[in-house]
């Protein structure tokens, strides 16, 4: 600790952020850009000119998205790489092409101006289609329109990145990340975003160190800087000196030896050292986790967040296409639970409505989305309860915040039941459903709700943003979103009490159970069953294998009882150093 002081003491290349995906790299940075598109509407004084450019930009998109349809095709199934081919039919249809030159004819304003205009048309029609294969095209158009519109400004189009690089962005989406993690990214840093927000928890299942919200890395990074990420305490160094190279080198080889010493705990029980045993559920958010969670002996999958799956394929998959993915899942991890979340689409997950909404997280989100779009909806429980012949699925519902979104809900999975029976397609008769407890009215309503599921998990990331009204991905108030604020840790005991007086399992799958810190408290307040990302799974069976039960429960009685922050988080501190309880922070 104390060279590790003296090296950043003064040091002037350190930037700071928050430490969102744990892992040190050093490597070369990559400035990742994506300039928004800013439209203008001017008046044009030649005709022929503007619709050359356009015949130009066209020609040009054309061609590399040919060049993006041949490489799709080597790279991925033929269905995926299918949806460039149909984005440049768009580029040849004529209809789309006469009335934007007939526009650009009779109102002789700038064609980018037009072609945005003409073609947002075509996607709000999609948009607002009951067919789901309309929908899904909406997404593809964006694509196409933004090419387009790009070409005219005659903009470069930015779709390559270099491999084993540490991508240095102003924010990234969830779609992003996954995107750049196939090129091999070995670390993210952001000017912006939080801990919660998908893309640091997409950084975090990919095991790719991650610092974000440090409001100015773009600025004193450059392409081609060697830096160092430090994904534990949420530092970037820029340009390192010799010194700090090989501190971090260090600490390089101490962590692969940390790993290893957990490796050895794959087959030990996850049990308190009085007895206690906990169960250790794995978050899976991208299909390549699911080695890690077979790996790291997790006891099945507490939470799989579906909608990653349209961020991965870039569209929504078909009733089958879904079917194959859970059956395979389930499949895999026979017979220990999948609990399959239905698409929590919303929020700061990616972009699904054609308008924009003032208030996303408070807007149509999750469940409300869910009902509103039941054809969506039905598609996916007619999949899971098709997958569902293992009998290992359970089915769970994000964003409760009434008894009627979960009577509505569990009145079309019968319809979806009766249809499949009418069809004599077998499913679990008896499949479980759950809610999720993550906006703060359902918490209170803990006990009634729970009278109509099968069981409850409860969604920290949300539930912690909804009570203290902080924005989780949000770097200007980060340091307000506080997991051990006092009224956080009562409405979880709440939670739990209730849950415990209506008989029925719950759960927790925020990120605040793979917080080694909270972990006594959360197994004091009395929770048995945590859900976690598999990479992380390692160090809380660590935490819970050096902790006494009756103790934790002591502890959090104290912590119910505080008034601040900064006293639980004093007595969870001192838990730890009182019983010689070493967290990874302090190791690495
Ligand atoms: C949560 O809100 O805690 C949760 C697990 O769901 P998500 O992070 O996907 O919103
Ligand atoms: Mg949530």
């Amino acid at each position: 600790m104390k060279k590790f002081n003296q090296i950043f003491k003064d040091a002037e290349n350190k930037i700071t952020g928050i430490a969102a995906a744990p892992g040190i790299v050093i490597a070369h940075a990559y400035l990742f850009t994506k300039e928004k598109l800013v439209i203008n509407e001017g008046e044009i004084t030649n005709v022929d000119e503007a619709k050359q450019n356009l015949v130009d930009a066209l020609a040009k998109s054309k061609k590399e998205l040919n060049k993006i349809f041949a490489i799709a095709k080597e790279k991925m199934e033929e269905k995926r790489a299918a949806i460039f081919e149909a984005q440049v039919m768009i580029l040849d249809d004529p209809v789309l092409l006469k009335n934007i030159n007939d526009r650009i004819e009779s109102e002789k304003k700038q064609p980018e101006f037009i072609v945005n205009d003409e073609i947002s048309k075509y996607q709000s029609l999609m948009m607002h289609s009951y067919e789901t294969y309309m929908m899904e095209r909406a997404g593809d158009i964006e694509d196409i329109k933004n090419r387009i519109v790009r070409n005219l400004q005659k903009k470069r189009w930015e779709s390559k990145i270099k491999n084993d690089m540490i991508v240095v962005s102003d924010s990234l989406t969830p779609a992003d990340t996954i995107l750049l993690s196939r090129s091999n990214a070995k670390g993210f840093v952001t000017d912006h975003g939080g801990l919660t927000s998908h893309a640091a928890i997409i950084s975090r299942s990919l095991n790719i160190p991650a610092v974000v919200g440090t409001h100015n890395a773009t600025k004193h990074i450059t392409d081609g800087d060697m830096i160092i990420v430090d994904g534990f305490h949420g530092y970037v160094l820029v340009n390192p000196t010799t010194e700090q190279i090989d501190f971090f080198k260090e600490k390089i080889g101490k962590l692969v030896e940390l790993q290893k010493s957990l490796a050895e705990l794959k087959d030990q029980p996850a049990k308190t050292t009085d007895g206690k045993e906990i169960n250790l559920l794995a978050n899976v958010d991208v299909t390549g986790e699911i080695d890690l969670v077979i790996t790291n002996d997790s006891k099945g999958i507490g939470l799989y967040r579906t909608e990653q799956i349209i961020e991965e394929l870039g569209e929504l998959p078909g009733e089958d296409e879904q079917m194959n993915i859970y059956l395979n899942l389930s499949t895999r991890i026979y017979p220990k639970p999948l609990v399959i979340r239905a698409f929590d689409i919303g929020g700061d997950k990616f972009k699904f409505l054609d308008f924009d909404e003032p208030n996303p997280f408070l807007g149509l989100r999750g469940i409300r989305l869910l009902l509103e779009n039941q054809k969506m909806f039905k598609t996916q429980i007619r999949a899971v309860l098709k997958a569902s012949k293992n009998n290992n699925i359970l089915f769970m519902l994000p964003m409760i915040s009434t008894v009627r979104e979960i009577k509505r809900s569990l009145e079309i999975i019968h319809e979806c039941k009766i249809e499949l029976k009418e069809e004599k397609i077998n499913f679990d008769k008896n499949l479980k459903i759950g809610i999720m407890i993550e906006v703060p009215s359902a918490a209170l309503l803990t006990f009634e709700l729970a009278g109509f599921v099968d069981f409850l998990s409860i969604g920290t990331n949300d539930l912690i943003q909804y009570l203290i009204a902080v924005d989780r991905g949000n770097d200007l108030v980060s340091d307000l979103y506080q997991e051990f604020h006092p009224a956080v840790i009562r409405t979880l005991s709440h939670i739990v009490k209730e849950a415990k007086k209506a008989k029925k399992p719950i759960s927790i799958c925020g990120e605040m159970a793979a917080d080694t810190l909270a972990i006594p408290l959360l197994v004091g307040i009395g929770l048995t069953s945590l859900s976690l990302a598999p990479a992380t799974i390692p160090y809380a069976k660590r935490i819970i294998r050096s902790i006494s039960f009756e103790k934790s429960k002591l502890l959090a009685e104290e912590c119910i009882a505080s008034a601040t922050v900064e006293e639980v988080t004093e007595k969870l501190e001192k838990f730890f150093k009182d019983n010689s309880i070493k967290r990874t922070r302090n190791i690495i």
